[in-house]
């Protein structure tokens, strides 16, 4: 699918990527385990509804978002499947999930007592989240645990549906944390009297390198778009991931400094001799942050340095030679000979590959194939 567009700046979405990443999941969970696609975050920058519907069709059962809003744009746009909100959703707001059968998160009493008097005729499933080492959101009392499933049980209007943790270093190779974290929810399980329906603690990197057997659900987020979760297991992935997005543009101008010109705003940057530059029609609005000035991308197959401040809507590159307009430049993506992971941006701004996909801005097009 290819929406209608007059911007020489792109992202292409490989969904079969996507399609290959589920599977390889499901291979390696027991059967029956449910997979929720997480989407929050217009699916880490790949685009809620292509994604939404790719991962419904390859074998996940329900989608994972962190807002109602976010649930209700999926409900909005036809996505019957269940939806869990795995953030926060104020108690007020209890009524108009339940409408919609989009699920909630609840990690306190108060706001089960605080639901419990909007909700009229309808029914609101919860999944209960407990805090065991992330220190975020969730109960970390088993008494407060015990009472809120006594509340729910007195309740006509709430059902726990679920119950879950998160893990905070899943993705590291020392395992001794999350071992602890794992044993720790096993020991808030035991408080129910009632085990609930679901029960699920793993993200993509649990989900592949933990033992998913005592649970029979997994959240699967950064994986499911072709990133291992860190570069420190790396070795440790039995799969072989397809990452799905590559970020391309078109050089919209070329021209020759000669040396001692300057570039962008601040005039930070004098060229050293005679030479090409190109401008790029991508900036800072795109989540092409200005940090990005010094990384290197490809024009055609020849790596070219941005050079000068990134604006908010154009940056500028410095050619090996001179080039003619309208070149393909790869910001993030493979070419012939070469290739710019986006875990390559994220190392340059000193950050990780989930935020920067998150950074590719709405405004950015995207191509589905
Ligand atoms: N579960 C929760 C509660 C999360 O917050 C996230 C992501 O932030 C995920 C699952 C998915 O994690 P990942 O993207 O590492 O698979």
């Amino acid at each position: 699918m290819m929406n209608e567009f007059h911007r020489d700046t792109w992202i292409e979405v490989d969904l079969d990527a996507v399609r290959h990443n589920i599977t390889q999941l499901s291979g390696r969970l027991k059967k029956d385990t449910v997979i929720m696609a997480v989407v929050k975050a217009n699916a880490y920058g790949h685009g809620y509804l292509e994604v939404a519907e790719t991962a419904l069709g390859s074998g996940a059962e329900w989608l994972a978002v962190a807002f109602l809003d976010e649930a209700l744009f999926l409900r909005k746009h036809g996505f019957t499947a269940p939806i869990l909100v795995l953030g926060a959703t104020r108690p007020e707001d209890a009524a108009l999930a339940a409408q919609h059968g989009i699920r909630l998160t609840v990690f306190s009493g108060d706001w089960l007592r605080k639901a419990e008097n909007v909700l009229d005729r309808e029914t609101l499933n919860v999944h209960l989240k407990i805090d065991t080492g992330m220190g975020r959101i969730g109960f970390r009392e088993k008494a407060a645990l015990k009472e809120a499933e006594r509340f729910v049980a007195d309740s006509s209007h709430l059902t726990i549906e679920g119950v879950f943790t998160h893990f905070a270093t899943a993705d590291e190779p020392d395992r001794s944390y999350a071992d602890w974290q794992h044993e720790r929810f096993h020991d808030f399980l035991e408080v129910f009297e009632q085990q609930p329906e679901m029960v699920h603690a793993s993200n993509s990197a649990g989900a592949f390198l933990r033992d998913n057997t005592a649970f029979n659900a997994v959240r699967f987020g950064i994986s499911m778009y072709g990133f291992v979760p860190s570069g420190d297991i790396r070795s440790e992935m039995p799969v072989t991931l397809q990452p799905a997005l590559s970020l391309y543009t078109k050089i919209v101008q070329v021209k020759q400094l000669n040396k001692g010109d300057k570039v962008s705003y601040g005039a930070t940057y004098t060229a050293e001799q005679d030479e090409w530059i190109a401008t790029l029609p991508i900036g800072y609005a795109d989540g092409w942050i200005r940090q990005m000035q010094g990384f290197e991308v490809l024009a055609g197959e020849h790596r070219a340095e941005i050079i000068g401040r990134v604006c908010m809507d154009q940056c500028m590159i410095r050619l090996p030679f001179e080039m003619e307009e309208g070149t393909v430049v790869t910001l993030v993506g493979s070419t012939e000979n070469d290739c710019i992971l986006l875990d390559d941006v994220a190392a340059h701004n000193g950050t990780i590959h989930y935020e920067s996909a998150c950074l590719l801005a709405a405004r950015l097009p995207r191509i589905y194939w």
